[in-house]
């Protein structure tokens, strides 16, 4: 199959055999795949990973030994995958095992190849009224969801968030469908743009802002944000942090003592929700994607995916609803009558 491997920081177009399947997992062919921050920081060395980049995806199980039913099926996936014995995940938290390896992240190929492995237990069916190019924000979209799995903000809170990227934006329309529509900071007039489309207040200056915010969502991918949250946080109020900051950061941790502000580490979340909001909300996704480009042309996806004004950059892997089409076809021949969609 054809895959992307990052060669000093670039992307390379190269053949690798395709992986097999165990029992118990399920070779997914990719239709599309999403790049995102991690993948430009992979690139650039950051998570010492060497094999397939690539976590976010949306594809069509073409084989899974022992559980043809799944076979045919168009599916999105988590991307963490537990030991399943160890202590943490005996214990239930299988998203914090520490011997975990993650697609396209750690320890496992990911979704930028045509073809990917993952356990059965990871797949989630896709809707059939969620188009791929709304599943494939499964996963960003799930992390802005699980804001409200740790937080639950009263009703009436004032939310901020910071930052107008493609996570700014999921979380700005989280927060908005529960009811709190946030404030957005961000630095980019054009995706500003649209969110004030969405009805939400946008602005490029943080100096307007008053300190006034229940909840601030940190998502600007630099340490700045870190201190722009401290500063519009009222005391006894939440900041939830989505970056990571490579090289550290260096915050005077005294307002966060002193205002007693409490600061939540968010990384992801389940799928299940996120593929009902985007059943529910079609629109959701739109204007998010700012390119598509064909597998063997990643090297300018990724440039184009660092560009400041770029929101999602699309890999277009299974080369289309055709090829789709040949593939669920071919998994249905397979599956013959034995599938059973239960
Ligand atoms: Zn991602
Ligand atoms: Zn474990």
């Amino acid at each position: 199959m054809r895959a992307i491997l990052l060669r000093g920081g670039r992307p390379l177009l190269v053949e690798r055999p395709t992986p097999r399947p165990a029992p118990g997992e399920a070779l997914v062919r990719v239709a599309i795949a999403g790049i995102c921050g991690t993948d430009l920081e992979i690139a650039r060395g950051y998570f010492g990973f060497d094999g397939v980049p690539g976590h976010e995806f949306v594809g069509t199980v073409a084989s899974a030994p022992g559980a043809r039913r799944w076979v045919g099926r168009r599916v999105v996936g988590e991307i963490n995958v537990a030991c399943d014995s160890c202590e943490v995940c005996r214990s239930g938290l299988h998203g914090h095992c520490p011997r975990r390896t993650v697609l396209g992240i750690a320890g496992r190929d990911g979704a930028f190849a045509e073809a990917l492995v993952l356990p059965l237990r990871n797949l989630h069916e896709v809707p059939e009224r969620v188009p791929d190019e709304a599943a494939v924000f499964v996963e960003p979209l799930a992390a802005a969801h699980r804001i409200l799995d740790q937080v639950a903000p009263a009703p009436g809170s004032r939310a901020l968030v910071l930052g107008d990227g493609r996570l700014g934006q999921l979380a700005a329309a989280v927060l908005a469908r529960a009811g709190i529509p946030p404030v957005v900071c961000g630095r980019h007039p054009e995706k500003l743009r649209r969110l004030e489309r969405l009805g939400l207040r946008a602005t490029v200056s943080p100096g307007d802002l008053a300190r006034e915010y229940d909840l601030v969502v940190e998502a600007t991918g630099s340490p700045e944000g870190l201190r722009t949250a401290l500063s519009l946080v009222v005391p006894l109020g939440t900041v939830v942090l989505k970056s990571t900051y490579h090289g550290g950061a260096a915050i005077d941790l005294t307002p966060i003592v002193v205002d007693e502000v409490r600061i939540v580490g968010s990384r992801c979340g389940e799928l299940g929700p996120a593929l009902d909001h985007l059943a529910s909300e079609p629109s959701l996704t739109e204007g998010l994607v700012t390119a598509r480009f064909a597998l063997e042309d990643a090297a300018a996806a990724f440039a184009r995916a660092a560009a400041p004004d770029a929101i999602k950059v699309l890999l277009d892997v299974g080369g289309g609803a055709a090829q789709l089409g040949r593939v669920a076809a071919r998994g249905e021949a397979r599956g013959r009558n034995r599938r059973s969609r239960s």
